[in-house]
């Protein structure tokens, strides 16, 4: 997931929220009913005629809450609800079964594959409504703890826990494609002094200014932009070699420039400042994630060491072999 300015905009209010439900049944008329009867709703529904389609949809959409029949041709929706359940993408989604088999043994293979909940056919509208507002309700919620445990309180971005996520995901898909992958770290200057100088007030709004110029400068969908700790930030680049990776660095730099936050105690620029460490992975290579990581690090004391203010970065070093352990 990436954090971007809409997905911070989490609805405080309910009345503002409106779910999306995903409707799978083989019979087109059991389809329309549901449709006539929650069309009024708050909600937003899509309907799939087999599981094979449900599961295209579920992966493509992200519905808020899928609504799955058992007896269909093709994957039946036990077998649905197992892939559903298995693909992290939508293994969280809930899954209601709505079903004309009543047997105590299909109610509970149901609920055992992971569905929230198991209505028999034919259902009472009221009940059925209520119960979907309930699961929908706690969706919500989980919605919301998910995306406050992703981001940093401060800036709004991601945090460390959510970019080591990504991180690993991003890096294991560059392994399996055999894709570059590039990391900034990125150190505002100075920063220590600027607190100092102009107070802890001061300092927060600093970094808040610099989260919001590296976000808005960011352009590409799987671009990750976390806060690392203090004034720490790391840029993962997804499918980026090391010339794109310090285009964006420099960019990054001129950006943060351009935001012209006096510095009196900077002893490199007037302003706020930021070195970048930059490190890039080359396809195939045996280093691995923490190397990277490592990589980046050393190249930001680099680029610290070297008056700060700059971007520097190797690609050679990243050849290394991999470590004994
Ligand atoms: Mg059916």
């Amino acid at each position: 997931m990436r954090l971007d300015e809409s997905a911070m905009n989490i609805p405080i209010n309910l009345n503002d929220y409106t779910p999306t439900i995903l409707v799978v049944d083989d019979v087109p008329a059991n389809l329309d009913v549901m449709v006539a009867h929650l069309q009024q709703e708050n909600i937003e529904l899509m309907v799939a005629l087999s599981g094979e389609e449900g599961l295209e949809l579920a992966k493509a959409k992200l519905p808020d809450l899928i609504l799955l029949d058992i007896m269909m041709p093709g994957i039946d929706g036990y077998e649905t609800c197992r892939r559903l359940k298995s693909d992290p993408l939508t293994a969280d989604i809930p899954v209601v079964f709505l079903s004309a088999k009543s047997d105590e043994i299909d109610v509970e293979k149901g609920l055992n594959l992971g569905a929230v909940d198991y209505i028999n056919k034919p259902f009472s509208l009221p009940i059925l409504r209520a119960r979907l507002n309930n699961h929908l309700a706690l969706k919500h919620k989980s919605d919301m703890l998910i995306q406050l445990a992703c981001t940093d309180e401060l800036t709004r971005i991601a945090n460390r826990r959510h970019f080591d996520l990504i991180f690993e995901r991003e890096w294991l898909r560059a392994q399996r494609n055999q894709t570059r992958l590039s990391l900034l770290m990125i150190d505002v200057d100075h920063f220590k002094q600027y607190n100092d100088h102009y107070g802890h007030g001061e300092g927060d709004r600093c970094l808040k200014q610099v989260a919001r110029a590296l976000t808005v400068e960011l352009h590409r969908p799987a671009d990750l932009l976390a806060r690392y700790g203090g004034e720490e930030f790391v840029v993962l680049l997804p499918e980026t070699d090391f010339e794109d990776a310090e285009f964006i660095a420099n960019q990054l730099a001129a950006a943060v420039e351009k935001l012209a936050i006096a510095h009196k105690k900077s002893t490199c620029a007037p302003h706020v400042t930021i070195s970048i460490g930059l490190a890039s992975q080359l396809p195939g290579s045996q280093a691995s994630r923490q190397q990277l990581l490592k990589q980046a690090d050393r190249s930001l004391y680099k680029a610290k060491n070297s008056g700060r203010n700059q971007v520097y970065g190797t690609m050679s070093a990243i050849n290394e072999a991999p470590a004994a352990n």
